[in-house]
C-alpha cells in the first residue's frame, strides 16, 4: 500500500485518516482511558471493509500495541450500505489529514533476500524494493503505508492473536506503517502495525511488533 496524496475524508477507497464509514447504529469505540479511539484506516477487502482504530490520547499508557487491549479496535464491516459516522467532539478521534492509498503489486523474489538474515521476509523485501520501482512518484520508503494480505513480517508466533469470540487462530489481513508525515501519520511508537481477522466471527485484532 503506497501513499497516493490527499483523499476526501469520506472516501470509500483505501485510505488512512478521514471519517470512518460504518453501518447504522455504530457507536464510536472508547478506550479504557475514557477517550475515543482515533480512526486510523479504511481498507476495503473484497465485499468487506477493515476499519482500524487505536487510542492516541495517552501514548505510552494506552496499550495499543496489545491485541487484547481496549486501546485498539478492528471492525470488519460488509462494504454495502456504510455511511460516515458522527465524530466525538473531544479527544483525539481523527488524523489531521486524509491520505489516499494506492495498492501496488510487487513481485517477491526470494533471491534478493540476504541469506545471512535467514528466511526471506516478503513484506520487508517489497518495502525495501519500493525505491527501485519505475512507477514510483515520491521515491521514499516512508511512502509505503503497509500491505494487504501476505504473511506477518517478523512476528513471533507467541504474538499471533486468538479470536476473542471463538478463540481460534486469526487470519493475517494487513500491515500498517505509521505514515508519511506528522500530519498524516499515526503514532505506533516507531513500530509496524498488524491487522488480523476471524471472518467466521467477523472479529478483528490489531497489534504492533
Ligand atoms: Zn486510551
Ligand atoms: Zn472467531
Amino acid at each position: 500500500m503506497i501513499y497516493d496524496g490527499p483523499a476526501p475524508a469520506d472516501s470509500d477507497a483505501p485510505r488512512t485518516g478521514g471519517v470512518p464509514l460504518a453501518p447504522a447504529g455504530f457507536v464510536w469505540p472508547v478506550c479504557g482511558c475514557g477517550g475515543p479511539l482515533r480512526f486510523f484506516a479504511h481498507l476495503p477487502v473484497g465485499d468487506d471493509v477493515l476499519s482500524v482504530f487505536l487510542c492516541q490520547n495517552d501514548p505510552g499508557v494506552c496499550e495499543f500495541w496489545d491485541a487484547r487491549s481496549s486501546a485498539n479496535r478492528v471492525h470488519l464491516f460488509p462494504r454495502e450500505g456504510l455511511r460516515p459516522v458522527a465524530v466525538p467532539e473531544s479527544g483525539l478521534a481523527l488524523l489531521p489529514v486524509t491520505s489516499a492509498i494506492r495498492v501496488h503489486g510487487v513481485a517477491f523474489d526470494p533471491d534478493e533476500a540476504d541469506e545471512e538474515e535467514g528466511e526471506p521476509d516478503a513484506y520487508d523485501i517489497a518495502r525495501q524494493g519500493w525505491r527501485r520501482e519505475p512507477g514510483e512518484r515520491f521515491g521514499k520508503q516512508r511512502e509505503v503505508l503497509g500491505s494487504l494480505g501476505g504473511s506477518p513480517s517478523y512476528l513471533e508466533d507467541d504474538r499471533l492473536p486468538a479470536c476473542p469470540s471463538c478463540a481460534g487462530a486469526m487470519e493475517f489481513a494487513a500491515h500498517l506503517e505509521e505514515g508519511l508525515t506528522r500530519e498524516t501519520a499515526m503514532n505506533l511508537g516507531g513500530q509496524l502495525g498488524y491487522v488480523f481477522v476471524c471472518r467466521a466471527c467477523r472479529e478483528g485484532a490489531f497489534l504492533t511488533d
